[in-house]
């Protein structure tokens, strides 16, 4: 992804691409004090995006660094960026870290830094499992306990396990892979929320020790829109035998029906398939941004 065309926004100024580079010696790298966002932008907007740079913000105030630009201004940058590269329909990738200042676990003498990347990004898990259904089997590695981590923030030092997990399912064949928690309860995939459906109802788990997801809560707001009752629960891996659909819901996932967990199999059935519609007309700008 460095050898390329374009321009990156970098701590105030637009980089050229193969410029955007940091030292050696930056903290983030060696200790994982960064923190990211995902967006995309449709039709030339950018979806929700007050709401992600809003979550980049409180991620790095988790993990105890505050930016030196507010809001407003990461906003203005996002839309900088994505007007500089021409590109209407695309993936922006916020990621704000400790600079090189010192070194040590201790960091309050790092620098934060900020950097904006845009390119173009389709279907996240290709287009043959949004016809046919992904395929997922279970992860070994589990999410951590929010007393374990901190798992309310979009952290780069929590995606070591997902990686992990991704690289063993494609090993194995599968697309992706799905998580459990501390517990043993269903959390999530590697990248994206989690949805079912049975009799009519939808059931999600409830996100306590994993991203509450904006495309989550979106996709919450159509079903319930369309009359479809959401249930926020703790599900259990045996319960997955008795689901009749399955979802995963993200920015970069958008809505994807998945076909297979395991040894489960679901249909790719109209509701989810409806609901990715939705979601990406809401999007798209075509349906009211509710
Ligand atoms: N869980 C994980 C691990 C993710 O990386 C993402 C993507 N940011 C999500 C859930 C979904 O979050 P969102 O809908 O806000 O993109």
């Amino acid at each position: 992804y460095d050898d390329r065309d374009g321009w990156i926004w970098f701590d105030g100024e637009l980089k050229p691409w193969r410029e955007a580079n940091v030292h050696i010696l930056t903290h983030a790298m060696h200790y994982a004090s960064a923190v990211f966002e995902g967006q995309r932008g449709y039709n030339g907007k950018i979806f929700k995006m007050e709401e992600h740079n809003q979550r980049l913000i409180d991620s790095a105030n988790i993990l105890g660094f505050d930016l030196p630009w507010s809001r407003e201004e990461i906003d203005a940058a996002c839309i900088d960026v994505m007007e500089k590269s021409g590109l209407n329909d695309c993936y922006q990738r916020p990621i704000a870290w400790r600079g090189s200042e010192q070194m040590g676990v201790a960091a309050q003498k790092t620098k934060p830094h900020l950097a904006i990347a845009v390119w173009e990004w389709g279907a996240y898990f290709g287009e043959d499992a949004i016809r046919k259904g992904l395929r997922m089997n279970i992860a070994k590695w589990r999410r951590p306990a929010p007393y374990t981590a901190p798992t309310n923030a979009k952290a780069t030092g929590l995606y070591m396990i997902c990686t992990m997990a991704k690289h063993a399912a494609a090993d194995a064949g599968y697309g992706d892979a799905l998580m459990l928690d501390w517990r043993g309860q269903v959390a999530e995939s590697t990248g994206a929320n989690i949805f079912f459906l049975k009799d009519g109802k939808l059931h999600t788990p409830t996100p306590d020790c994993f991203l509450d997801g904006i495309t989550r809560r979106t996709v919450m707001g159509i079903a319930r829109e369309n009359g479809i009752e959401v249930v926020e629960r703790a599900i259990w891996p045996e319960e997955l035998e008795g689901f009749e659909q399955c979802f995963l819901t993200g920015t970069a996932a958008e809505v994807t029906p998945v076909s297979e967990i395991g040894p489960w199999r679901f249909e790719v059935g109209e509701l989810s398939l409806g609901l990715r519609k939705q979601y990406l007309d809401m999007a798209n700008g075509r349906l009211s941004n509710k």
